[in-house]
């Protein structure tokens, strides 16, 4: 068992939220931080979405009955954590008897390493500092931190109640006491943690995910195959529950087309444009990506 008790996130934008809840919900102490009253506001809408959301998919709702017989079935350990937690827009009172800070920032390294550099001033000594960082390596942030030994990134996907794996990958500087103290930590919050022993930008997830998705969109816009083709092939020989386009439209197609266009695959994001884009067919949030939503 880690010392790990209280737990402050930065941020409570999409992950933020999703790794205080269910931090909470583990029986961590968490505190919540965002930057003022109204980033506070959505924090709380978001966690009010989110006990409604483990009720139903992680407390085992009955498929069948009202939402009256899914409450009173399950365990009311939802509704408790949404109680449990504590929210504050006072960087400096958040921090304060903090063991661990997961940083979720946006995706900024101006602001990541601002937020680091008050961060070394405020938090105590003990404090581990944690960034949930997708892109950035967390080297590019150590020195702001005035503790690179307990500094390292912890790297969660969304929906974390279901796709939960927690990617653990110090610098060069980290500690491995840290590393070592974190992946149990990840256990306890329910985590599946999987450490990663050098720095690499895209993690495991990603350094497996993008070039699939990237030999997929340069199959179709060769000509070569249909999406639903592509997907076929992949699903049936790998046995795999979903084919790379089915993805693209989980992920949304505009990150791909961000990604593309002014980098490897410009024109993939052409043909995302064109066909689906501005037609308004952006994936599954929008009811109608590479397939329409809900699928048969
Ligand atoms: P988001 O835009 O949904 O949320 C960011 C939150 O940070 C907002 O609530 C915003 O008010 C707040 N914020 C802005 N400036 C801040 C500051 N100076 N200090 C504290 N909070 C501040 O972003 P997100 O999608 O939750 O991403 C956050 C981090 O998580 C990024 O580093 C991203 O790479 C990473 N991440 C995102 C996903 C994803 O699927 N969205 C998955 C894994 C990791």
């Amino acid at each position: 068992m880690t010392n790990i008790r209280t737990v402050t996130v930065l941020g409570t934008g999409v992950l933020g939220s999703q790794i205080a809840f269910q931090a909470a919900y583990s029986g961590f102490e968490v505190t919540a931080y965002d930057i003022n009253a109204e980033a506070l506001e959505g924090a709380r809408e978001r966690f009010a979405l989110l006990a409604e959301t483990y009720i139903a998919e992680v407390e085992g709702a009955p498929k069948t009955g009202g939402a009256a017989e899914v409450v009173s079935g399950t365990s009311g350990k939802a509704a408790a954590t949404l109680t449990s937690l504590t929210l504050s827009a006072n960087l400096a009172a958040a921090v304060a008897n903090a063991d661990l800070i997961i940083e979720a920032v946006p995706e900024n390294l101006d602001i990541k390493r601002d937020t680091y550099r008050q961060l070394a001033k405020l938090a105590p000594a003990k404090t581990i500092f944690a960034t949930n960082s997708s892109s950035l390596l967390p080297s590019d942030m150590a020195e702001f931190t005035g503790r690179p030994e307990k500094f390292l990134a912890m790297h969660f996907a969304n929906r974390i109640w279901v796709h939960n794996v927690a990617e653990v990958m110090g610098t060069p500087l980290t500690d491995p006491a840290t590393v070592a103290t974190v992946m149990e930590f990840a256990t306890e919050m329910g985590m599946v943690p999987v450490e990663i022993k050098k720095e690499k930008a895209g993690y495991l997830m990603n350094s497996l995910l993008m070039p699939l998705l990237g030999a997929a969109s340069n199959l179709l816009v060769a000509g070569i195959a249909e999406p639903a083709d592509i997907d076929k092939v992949w699903r049936i020989s790998m046995g795999a529950p979903r084919g790379p386009f089915e993805l693209f439209d989980m992920i949304g197609l505009m990150t791909p087309y961000n990604i593309g266009i002014n980098g490897p695959n410009p024109e993939f994001a052409r043909y995302l444009k064109e066909h689906y884009i501005d037609k308004g067919k952006l994936g599954m949030s929008t009811g109608e990506g590479f397939y329409k939503y809900p699928k048969p």
